[in-house]
Formats: structure tokens, sequence, C-alpha cells
């Protein structure tokens, strides 16, 4: 392939994809439009910037690159869209493009105009924002290495020289330009809400690219301080930094800061409150000098667009459809829009490129330029592989060995979950059965002792015993998160994921799946393209949640005898296959679309802090404990009662709950269930499971013993279940009735607060697909089991 220049050097240019490992090579251009060419050249890969094949994945696909200090995983179809040349050939001037700043003055704000100081967090991923936030408001938030993390924005106080100040946590971007949700929001929340500071958080180890954004948001004219993060890393890594002349060329107020120790939080805040107070004043702000044509373009428009920032005119050039959106309404939005594209043809012609490469090499000119100064790199610092940080990947995304880690990770969090959960879990146990003897024996007989005996404790304590477990299970997972591990597990698995139509980067709700669907459905934010959030979401609910494992335990303690635990994986693996058919179908027929295309990064690893997990693990606890406290006390309370009345007096407690209004509803969904080998008090129990899949145990445990204390643990469910027969005299259960039992509680309506996160974002109409879809297959399924297991 030859390429002419603007420099009218001819260059021998390849494709990336067909580098081999190890070689280091420019890029030249990234070929294609749209978003993804957009999110590539914004990730750093501009003209002229060098990158590094570092390995292919287990599975040959994606591959792994270094650009700019940081690893980035691109699927072979992807690098074949980037033009690249030797090391180095020379047809690019890097440091041409540094223009230095310009100064734009801006009238005075009044920062108490709307009665709080608010001030956003801004950054690339993993930067440290919450890090920042925790510790400056003393919040407990979720921190962790893995981007998307934090995908609503958090609200926190602090106080500083007599004032009350709000943060905001803000969605790690890497960009603002609108082309993931992240960036969306964070860009319609400075727009929407005008914040009096910018604390914009880098990543000081990766300036070049966490400075792109910073670049973007000079041009809002909102004060701002650039905070620069993780430097005690910086400083372990031999760099040298000038952090006065770095803030003279970007012209911007620069502060060192160890976010996760608190070194140097109370000088951000304070140069924070000092440019908010500057800012009173009539003021200069420093933009990007984007060279005389573009600028004279920008002053030009500008002041056709009173009241636009630098940023949204910028755009407006850049033919962003957001951007221009905005004009709607304004008297000479025809004008603007003509006037516009006469000057994007005019930077075209005069640059010989398009205008989104132009002003991306623009920004990332000016950075360069300015760290070409300031920065000093240490020239012993090694690279790839053996970088700190990325020494694990040896180990973990090694080719034999990333698979099967991958799996024996996986088994032991799933194995310590169960095996450590259930020393505690017994001690729950017995304590709650003790005060439920002592309540029977203190209070006398009547309805009060029954509702409390029987509906509260009998129904809470027997979901409550799972909170050990839960508890573990988020603990391995937030370690998971916060070491890193999530993106290469995203890195190694992308290809199997490829296959059911999907992004690498989904594995991760699933994987959150098996605890609780509900943070699983939330997590499916990090992923860009909005079909495959709504198939990922879709087909969450088919990992099996922890809310389901008592019903499980229960029924193989009862019925199977060898090979429990393989039964018990067989049933987590059909809802993982009927995810991955479910996923491909989707994605074939109504959520058709091309195939997704990400960059993804991995983060260096970082040692995980027990403070964290801890903070993590103790939200979720409390999360389940509300649940405890509301839907689950109120289902059992409704159980019970629907189970206890109407009383008649001499009938034996089989006959009070067959007769009971539970009974008769029972009885009416009879039929439907009656093909899948169920009876009424099986229908029953699914139906209330509804609400929690929890439910299920403790509904059965009215419905056979007459008292719903009732637990996998508990001998007397178990035996009451084992020995249950029909009015014909055959066993009501069997092996094939209970695996049949199990397939349903899987599959089927996924409980409320899971349809809830659901409803929230992906939509009502796909709520309601989902519950159709969920049940019908749960239906389908158990009753060609058990219709075939009969058979043979
Ligand atoms: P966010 O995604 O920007 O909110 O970043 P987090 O606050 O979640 O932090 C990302 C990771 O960087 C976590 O593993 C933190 O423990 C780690 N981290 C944050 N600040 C620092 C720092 O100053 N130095 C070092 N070495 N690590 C940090
Ligand atoms: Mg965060």
């Amino acid at each position: 392939m030859k390429q002419q220049d603007n420099n009218s050097h001819t260059t021998t240019t390849r494709l990336l994809d067909n580098e081999p490992v190890g070689r280091t090579v420019q890029v030249v251009r990234v070929m294609g439009d749209g978003a993804f060419r957009q999110r590539l050249l914004e990730m750093g890969f501009v003209r002229g910037a060098q990158v590094t094949v570092l390995k292919n994945a287990p599975l040959q696909d994606p591959v792994e690159y270094m650009i700019m200090g940081s690893h980035i995983s691109l699927r072979h179809s992807e690098a074949a869209q980037v033009e690249v040349t030797d090391k180095d050939a020379e047809f690019c001037d890097l440091e041409d493009a540094f223009n230095g700043i310009v100064e734009t003055e801006v009238a005075g704000m009044d920062p108490m105009a709307d009665n709080v100081l608010r001030v956003v967090l801004v950054g690339n991923p993993n930067c440290g924002k919450t890090s920042l936030f925790n510790n400056a408001t003393g919040a407990r938030e979720k921190v962790g290495n893995y981007g998307g993390v934090t995908v609503d924005s958090k609200e926190g106080w602090f106080n500083i020289d007599g004032h009350k100040v709000q943060l905001v946590d803000l969605p790690g971007t890497y960009s603002l330009t609108e082309y993931s949700p992240e960036e969306m929001y964070v860009r319609t929340y400075i727009r929407d809400n005008r914040p009096d500071a910018i604390l914009n958080i880098v990543d000081a180890g990766n300036l070049e690219r966490n400075l792109y954004l910073t670049t973007q948001l000079m041009d809002m004219n909102i004060p701002m301080v650039v905070a620069l993060n993780m430097w005690d890393e910086l400083e372990k890594s031999g760099d040298k930094l000038d952090i006065d002349m770095m803030g003279r060329l970007l012209g911007a107020r620069m502060i060192p800061l160890t976010a996760y120790n608190g070194h140097g939080v109370k000088e951000v805040l304070q140069a924070t409150m000092q440019a908010i107070e500057e800012s009173e004043q009539e003021t200069l702000h420093h933009n990007v000098n984007y060279g005389t044509l573009i600028e004279d373009c920008l002053k030009e428009l500008g002041a056709m667009c009173p009241g636009m920032d630098r940023y949204t005119v910028l755009k407006i050039i850049e033919n962003d459809q957001h951007a221009i959106d905005l004009l709607n309404g304004q008297d000479n939005a025809q004008e603007v829009k003509e006037t516009a594209a006469e000057m994007r043809q005019r930077i075209e012609r005069d640059y010989n490129s398009d205008i989104v490469s132009i002003i991306t090499d623009l920004k990332y000119g000016f950075v360069r330029g300015a760290l070409a100064e300031a920065l000093t790199p240490n020239p012993e610092r090694a690279t790839g592989d053996t970088k700190p940080g990325y020494s694990m990947d040896r180990l973990l995304t090694n080719r034999w060995l990333a698979l099967p880690i991958l799996l024996v990770l996986m088994w032991l969090m799933f194995e310590a979950t169960f095996t450590l959960g259930a020393y505690p879990q017994e001690w729950i146990e017995s304590g709650i059965g003790k005060i439920g003897e002592w309540i029977s024996h203190a209070m006398p007989d009547g309805i009060l002792r029954d509702l409390i005996v029987d509906g509260i404790i009998g129904g809470v304590g027997g979901v409550l015993v799972f909170l050990p477990q839960i508890l573990i299970l988020f603990f391995f997972i937030s370690l998971l998160e916060d070491s890193g591990y999530m993106a290469r597990a995203a890195f190694i698995v992308d290809r199997i994921m490829h296959r059911v139509g999907l992004h690498g980067k989904s594995f991760i709700p699933y994987l959150i799946g098996f605890g609780c669907g509900v943070p699983a459905i939330m997590a499916t934010r990090t992923l860009e393209n909005r079909r495959d959030r709504i198939v990922t979401i879709l087909t969450v609910p088919f990992m099996s949640c922890s809310a389901r494992l008592p019903a499980y335990l229960l029924l193989v303690a009862a019925f199977f005898t060898a090979k429990q635990g393989l039964i018990l994986m067989s049933i987590y693996l059909i809802g993982i296959l009927v995810a991955a058919l479910t996923a491909i179908l989707l994605s074939k027929t109504i959520l058709k679309h091309d195939k997704t295309q990400f960059v993804m990064e991995l983060p260096p690893y970082r040692k995980p802090t027990a403070r964290n997990a801890v903070i993590h693990m103790w939200s979720k606890g409390k999360q389940y404990l509300q649940k405890m406290a509301t839907i689950i006390l109120a289902a059992s309370i409704i159980v019970w009662a629907l189970g206890y009345f109407p009383r008649h007096e001499g009938q034996t407690p089989q006959e009070q709950i067959e007769n009971s209004f539970m009974g008769k509803m029972g009885k009416a969904i009879e039929p439907v269930v009656e093909p899948l080998g169920f009876n009424w008090q099986m229908g029953v129990s699914v139906l209330t499971g509804a609400a929690a899949k929890e439910i299920v145990v403790s509904t059965m445990g009215v419905l056979y013993t007459g008292e719903s204390d009732a637990t996998e643990e508990s001998a007397s469910l178990k035996e009451k279940l084992q020995t249950a027969t029909k009015p014909n005299g055959e066993h009501v259960f069997d092996p094939i009735v209970a695996y049949s039992f199990m397939l349903f509680i899987l599959l089927y309506f996924p409980c409320i607060a899971a349809l809830a996160a659901i409803r929230r974002e992906a939509g009502t109409k796909w709520m309601l697909f989902e519950i159709v879809y969920t049940t019908g297959v749960a239906w389908l399924i158990s009753f060609i089991f058990y219709q075939v297991a009969r058979m043979i």
C-alpha cells in the first residue's frame, strides 16, 4: 500500500492486524468512519503514535496492544482498520502541532447563584476518582480496577474554609464525544448542572492519554483543577515531571495526588476553592490553541452562537450531531450550520484529512508538545509484560494457562462460597431455631404466635441463613474487580462470547449474575453498544443467582444420593447454555446488529485492599438485609396468611392447607404445571417465588410442614418431601420431578427486583418480553425434560 501524506513523502503502509507479536510500529491512520474510529483515535491511535503488539489472547483473538503506555485489547478485524508503518519511518513531525494555549475572556460567575458550591470529578476510568471522592467526603463508595464500576453519579459533601461543598463522582470517560452512555452522561451532566468547578483527575503514569480529556474539558470554560493522581506510582517509575512547567504549558492548575492514601487531597480541594473564588471576577480562560485557521473559525462561529461554550462551537464545526441539535430554536441555526459546513471544508482541504482526525491530532499534538517539555521519562523503565503491574499477565493471560486458571478461579470462588458459608449458616440457623422455640413457649397459643413463629421467623429466617454465602460471593467478586483481573477475564473469553454475538465485556455481568441479577444488570452499563447491552440484560437472569440456591440444595439433598455436586453444577451449566442460545437467537433476529466493536483497556494489576472488599461486602449485605426486612417479610406474611385462612375447626393441618386460600389458588393453577410433573403445592411455590426466589423454599415449608421455618437443611421438610404422597398413593417427588422442578426454578420469571432493574435499564417493553420469554422457556424445557425422562 502506498500513501501520499501531506508532506508529500511516500510511505509504505501495512495493516496493524498483520504485525507479529513483539513488533513496534507507527500509526499512519485509522480507516473507516463512525464511532468506532473516533474511539480508536481518542484512545491514542493518531498519526505518529507508536503501537506495540503484545500478545494474542489464548484463543488467538483478540490481541493486546500497547499504545501511549496503556494496554488495549482489539480484535483482529478491528486492528485491520489501522494502517501502520515502520517505527522509524519519517512521515510526521510529532511536535509541529503544538501551538501552546490561547486565552479567552469569559464573564465572572457567581458560584453561590444556586446556593450550592458544586465540584464535579471527571477523568478516565480507573484513574482514582472514587478513591478521591471517598477520601474527601468520608463516603464508602465502591472503587474498582475495572472500567465502568461507577455507572451513576454519586454525591457527597466536604467542608473547607467554612464552606460546605458538594462533590459529584461521575462515571469514568475517555472523552466527551457522547459516543458511549458514560460520555453522554458526563457531558449532559456538565451542561445541565453547570458545576462551579471541574476537578479533573488524571493518571500521572499515563499522561498522554489522560490529558486528551483535559483538552476537551478546558474548552468548557469552567474553572478547572487537574489532580495528578497515582503520584506514588510516577515517583516509583523514575519518570520526572516538572509540574510548574506543565501547568504553565497547559494553562491549568496542577496538583500531585495519591488518592488512595489521601496524600494531597487537601491541597487539591484548596486549589479547587481558589479556582472558584477567582472565577468570580472577569477571568481569562486557557484553551488549546488549534492554530490560526481553526482559531479564526472558532471566533467567527462563536460570535454567531452567543452563550455556547467553545467546546460546543468546535463540535459544531466537527459536524457532531448532538452539538448541532443544540442549535434548534436558535434564530440563525441554518446560517450557523452553513457557515460551519464551509469552515469544515476549508479546514479539511487545508490539512488534507478529515475533520475528526484533524482535531484529534491537534489535541494530541498539544498534549505531546507539552509533555516533551515537562516530562523526562526514565530511560530504564520497563515496558510490556515486564512493566510493574503487568508481570502477572505472563501467567494469567498465558496462552496455555489462562483458561484453566480462569476456570479454577471461578470454581474456587463458588466452592469457597458454599463450603465456607456453611459454617456461619449453621450458627444463624440454630440461633433462629432457638428464638422460634423460645417464642413458641413464651407466648400463648393463637394467631399472633403463629404469625410470628411460622410466618415471620419461619419465612424471613429461612432466607436470612444465606447471608454468609452472599457476603462471601461478593467478597470474591470485589477482589476480582479490584485486582484488575475482570478485564483479563473479558480478554480471555472474548472469542467465546463473540460466538454468541457478544463482546468479552459481557462476561463480567454474567459472572456477577451468579451472585445477584440486580447488580449484574447494572454492570451492563459498561457495554457501549445498546443492542449488546439489551441482549446481555435479557440473558443475565439465566445465570443462576444465589437466591435460587436454597431450593436446589433442598431438592438435591432430598432426592439425589450420589454425585450431588455434579447435579448442582449441571443446573448452572444448563442456565449458561440457555443464555448462550438466547443470545445467539436474539442477536440473529430482533436485536440483529453489526458485530460489536470496542476497544477495551487492560488496567495494570493492583493490590486489592481489604478495606475495599469489606466495604463492598457490607453494602451488599445491607441490601440483602433490606430485602429481608421488606419484600421477603411482606411475602412471608402473605404466604402464611393465605395458608392460614380461612380457619375451620377440627381440621388436620393438611386439610387446613388444602382448604385455605393458598390451597384454592394452587388447585386453580394445577393443570398448567401438571405436565411438568408438579403438584399444586409446587405450583404455588413458584408463584410466590416470583417476589424473590428464596420464597420458593419458605412456601414449600408452609405447605408441607404446616410451619414455615423450613430451610434446605431442615430435616423435617426434606423428609416430608421424600415421603409426600399423592391421593393415589404414589410419591409426589422422585429425582425426575425434582430435576424438572429445579429446571423451572432456574429459568422462570426473574424476581421482582431484577425486573425492576431490567425496566430501568432497558425499558418496559423489554421487561414484558423477559417475563413472557423466561417463563415460556422454563415451561417448555421442564415439559420436554419431564416427558422425555418419563418415557425412558
Ligand atoms: P475510578 O474508576 O476513577 O473511580 O477509580 P478508583 O477510585 O475506583 O480506583 C481505581 C484503582 O486505582 C483502584 O484499584 C485504586 O485502589 C487505585 N488507586 C486509586 N488512587 C491511587 C493512587 O493514588 N495510587 C495508586 N497506586 N493506586 C491508586
Ligand atoms: Mg469510580
